[in-house]
């Protein structure tokens, strides 16, 4: 059965979608079947994985409004090996149509789990409907965030939330990791926030960091995971780490077969 994980954070700009579409790719690199899952209205992800999100026909919106069925709007990437539901602006309007409607995702990915090892949602930067739906329909958050002063304030109102939903709709949910983003060694925060994290989050830190690598900021643009952007940079080392962390500890080593 496949794992699903919600990469999330309220707040913006911390590496969500960067890590879920390098993760993605790193998966499939390790022969893992993936799907990706774009929850944004921004269409990041979407984008980053090389599909012009302004040229869709359907949308994830239209899974979730119930007027399109999965297989009809999943795609798979040009380039990077996962299947992936995209996004675009149409998603903000979702918000009205999951009013008080938690579990609609989980639904939606509830007959197709099994096709893959890992199912990656990436999520908007707020705590909304979209979000919850992502939460409800998950096993497991990770948890991108940047070292800096305010980071761990805006990590316990996601912890609020997680542990509400535990409480309620999803009680085997948990935190899968804490991953650092755009990481700075020299950064004398880093280490504060840091030891910090490890003290209240002790083996939920992952051991890899991902740094600040510009090769990282560019592959968007060319619609690329960095695996394929750039494979001997810091990024794309760094995101295979990451993704041989997430298979070690979950012990799952072998591959879906279909
Ligand atoms: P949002 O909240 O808007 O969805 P996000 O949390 O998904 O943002 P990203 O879009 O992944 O964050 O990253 C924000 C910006 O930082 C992007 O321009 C991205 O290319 C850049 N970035 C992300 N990670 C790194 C990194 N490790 N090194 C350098 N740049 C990075
Ligand atoms: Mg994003």
């Amino acid at each position: 059965m496949g794992r699903v994980l919600a990469i999330a954070n309220q707040k913006g700009g911390v590496g969500k979608t960067t890590t879920t579409v390098n993760l993605a790719a790193s998966l499939v690199l390790m022969k893992k079947k993936v799907m990706l899952v774009d929850l944004d209205p921004q269409g990041n992800a979407t984008m980053g994985s090389g599909i012009e999100k302004n040229d869709l026909d359907h949308t994830v919106y239209d899974v979730l409004a119930q007027t399109r069925s999965l297989q009809d709007v999943i795609l798979r990437t040009p380039q990077a090996g996962y299947d992936i539901l995209p996004a675009n602006g149409d998603l903000t309007a979702a918000e009205v149509e999951l009013l008080k409607v938690e579990n609609r995702l989980k639904e939606i990915l509830a007959p197709v789990k099994a096709h893959y090892d890992y199912i990656l949602i990436d999520c908007p930067p707020s705590l909304n409907m979209l979000t919850v739906n992502a939460l409800a329909a998950a096993d497991g958050v990770l948890i991108p965030m940047q070292c800096e002063y305010y980071a761990l304030e805006g990590l316990s109102a996601l912890s609020q939330t997680i542990h509400a939903i535990s409480e309620s709709i999803n009680p085997d949910l948990v935190i899968e990791g804490i991953l650092r983003t755009m990481f700075d060694a020299r950064n004398k925060l880093t280490e504060d926030v840091s030891a910090q994290l490890h003290e209240y989050f002790a083996d939920k830190v992952y051991r890899t960091v991902i740094p600040r690598n510009v090769r990282l900021a560019e592959a968007p643009s060319f619609g690329l995971p960095i695996i394929v952007y750039d494979k001997a940079s810091r990024g794309a080392l760094a995101y295979i780490a990451l993704a041989g962390e997430i298979l070690r500890k979950s012990g799952n080593e072998q591959t879906t077969t279909v």
